[in-house]
């Protein structure tokens, strides 16, 4: 075997959204586009004509350092346009790193601030790449199942953190779960996290992964953490909102009281250690030819009506997401796995929550179009209403 033991352990217990994809590519070879539902990954609506016309003059932009190397933390008016958007206190482009995505800026802020051996705490159901972040890093992720209504549980919180604990993974909106933090929420866990310092002289990290950020639905609110808790870094991205997932853009933002020479150092380091070197060059310089950052969240909100809704008529258990761009729904039959390969051969692919540290639970992603999601919610309830295999 020429994998490495760690390479190969990962690709045996893991990957399921990829493969999930994977299936759904030879779906769509074999029967045709159309007739196949692949709800398996989170794809992104299709970017806008205002973004499409942002990389074309980014593209055609030029200057002397247009291809050369550039500061690791990314172009300095790139950097304020962020700092712009952050619209914290405090908070100008010294506080920003540009990354390729939220998951560069996650690495980041791991390899900046976490030690091999060091605990990091997550909260289940969990992006899964989370893990593979952490231990990219040698440090062990440690995923606290959330309480049944998807909020924080802050018993098992207090229960997992110890010596070894450097920071906690917050994902708001929730990525699979849609479920938004709130500031009860939040400010129950920086109490917690303050009176750990107290008891043990160590300021646990808080990491923030706000992909979904701007996907988050009427009546709730995404919150700022960076005014609860000083200890705080955010990873943002495009990669969903703006739909150019595959262009590698976003960025990091490390509170006010964080930044110094030395944190600045540990970044410029950790981009490099980890390959990134710095983001892509034109997608920065699109950023700063987008007039607006903003996006109509109309789309997302009306599939996502859309999903609740077939989702309840076919008595599926299912919370409403609160933001993002998944449905987590309860598995209609005890033996997850089976259930989603019963739905594959309806064509129809979704993930199996076991990928999210929840077995019993299935992912959809509710970007498709309307005719896929009502051709999976249709397959789902012929599952529901079928007997469950012994
Ligand atoms: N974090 C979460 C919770 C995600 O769901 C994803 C992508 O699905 C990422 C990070 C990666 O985002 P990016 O494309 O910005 O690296």
């Amino acid at each position: 075997m020429t994998l490495s033991r760690w390479t190969h352990a990962q690709l045996e217990s893991g990957g399921w959204i990829r493969r999930m994809s994977l299936e759904g590519q030879r779906l769509r070879k074999l029967h045709g586009d159309d007739a196949v539902a692949d709800l398996s990954i989170g794809q992104p609506l299709a970017a806008s004509e205002a973004v499409g016309e942002a990389f074309r003059a980014a593209a055609a932009e030029r200057f002397p350092e247009r291809f050369e190397y550039m500061p690791n933390l990314g172009y300095e008016d790139v950097r304020e346009r962020a700092a712009r958007d952050v619209d914290f206190a405090g908070v100008d482009a010294a506080s920003i790193a540009i990354t390729p995505g939220a998951a560069a800026a996650m690495c980041v802020a791991i390899r900046t601030f976490v030690d091999p051996g060091d605990d990091v705490i997550g909260i289940a159901p969990y992006f899964p790449e989370f893990r593979l972040y952490c231990e990219t890093a040698s440090a062990r992720f440690v995923p606290i199942p959330s309480r049944t209504d998807l909020g924080i549980d802050l018993d098992g919180i207090a229960a997992a953190l110890s010596s070894r604990s450097a920071a906690v993974i917050l994902n708001s909106p929730c990525n699979p779960s849609g479920h938004v933090v709130d500031a009860t929420e939040l400010s129950a866990l920086v109490r917690l996290l303050r009176a750990h310092a107290a008891d043990h002289g160590r300021n646990v990290m808080l990491f923030v992964d706000e992909v979904y950020r701007r996907l988050t639905y009427h009546p709730h609110v995404a919150l700022q953490p960076l005014s609860h808790y000083e200890h705080t870094v955010l990873a943002r991205s495009f990669s969903k909102d703006l739909g150019i997932a595959g262009e590698r853009i976003g960025y990091l933002v490390l509170h006010p009281s964080l930044v110094n020479a030395e944190t600045h150092r540990g970044l410029a380091l950790a981009m490099r250690a980890l390959g990134f070197v710095n983001a892509p060059a034109t997608a920065q310089r699109a950023l700063v030819h987008l007039e607006s950052w903003e996006i109509n969240i109309a789309p997302y909100r009306e599939r996502r009506d859309l999903v609740v809704s077939l989702a309840r008529n076919s008595g599926l258990d299912a919370a409403e997401p609160d933001g993002g761009l998944y449905l987590w729904i309860r598995s209609p039959w005890r033996d997850t796995i089976a259930a989603v390969e019963a739905l594959a051969e309806q064509r129809v692919l979704v993930t199996p929550g076991v990928a999210f540290g929840a077995p019993d639970h299935i992912r959809l992603c509710f970007s498709a179009t309307p005719a896929k999601l009502t051709m999976a919610m249709d397959a789902l309830a012929d599952i529901a209403a079928s007997p469950i295999p012994a």
